[in-house]
């Protein structure tokens, strides 16, 4: 092989190492938050195209803080690691998309999911991350367990794919608030 082949070839290899660690979280090996974004954005005009629903699940880790205080920084580490595995194998529809959105806290996209379809999605999330049994003293479950807030929309003008997140979030502030351990879908206010 000649060398300007062979330095074509490396070049290809060192591009396409780039290109996966600008969409890699670094610390789960999962979807980062920038690819999270883009994939958001790229379902959403998908779901407006086909006249789809789309829903998403935003996930955050019960009393982490107090899992790091008690456990110390690596082992919280680690137990991200495990939350990240465990939803990429129970979101495994080939259209579902996991990512790290950020600290403890995790997002799902659903790509023409409905509300109870959504729902029993978060819900086997959460049972999952109950039978991985992590233990967590700190917590009054004696466990790992996470929180989930789903929501569901469709593009129009009166919903854009951020306000699908903030309904995601008010759904997971009512999930905490409910007792945490649980999975709560996001309910629009009646006029
Ligand atoms: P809540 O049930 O209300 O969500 O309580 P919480 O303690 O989980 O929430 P809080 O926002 O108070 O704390 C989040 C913690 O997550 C604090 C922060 O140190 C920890 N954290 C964020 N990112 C990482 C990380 O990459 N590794 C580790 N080990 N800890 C992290
Ligand atoms: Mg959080
Ligand atoms: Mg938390």
């Amino acid at each position: 092989m000649k060398i300007r082949d062979h330095n074509q070839i490396e070049l290809k290899h060192a591009r396409e190492k780039l290109t996966r660690l600008a969409v890699t979280d670094g610390l789960t090996g999962i979807a980062n938050r920038r690819y999270f974004d883009e994939q958001l954005a790229h379902e959403w005009h998908r779901a407006d195209r086909m006249n789809h629903s789309l829903a998403i699940a935003m996930i955050d880790v019960d009393w982490f803080k107090k899992y790091n205080d008690y456990y110390g920084h690596q082992m919280g580490d680690d137990c991200l690691r495990q939350v990240a595995t465990m939803l990429s194998h129970t979101a495994k529809r080939g259209s579902d998309f996991v990512a790290r959105y950020g600290g403890e806290e995790f997002a799902l996209i659903l790509p023409t999911t409905h509300s109870q379809a959504a729902l029993t999605v978060a819900s086997n999330i959460c049972n999952a991350m109950r039978e991985l049994a992590l233990p967590h003293p700190m917590s009054e479950f004696g466990r790992v367990t996470l929180s989930v807030g789903v929501a569901v929309g469709m593009p129009s003008i009166n919903e854009t794919a951020e306000s699908l997140i903030a309904h995601a979030d008010e759904a997971l502030y009512r999930a905490k608030h409910h007792g945490r351990n649980q999975a709560v879908l996001y309910q629009p206010k009646e006029c």
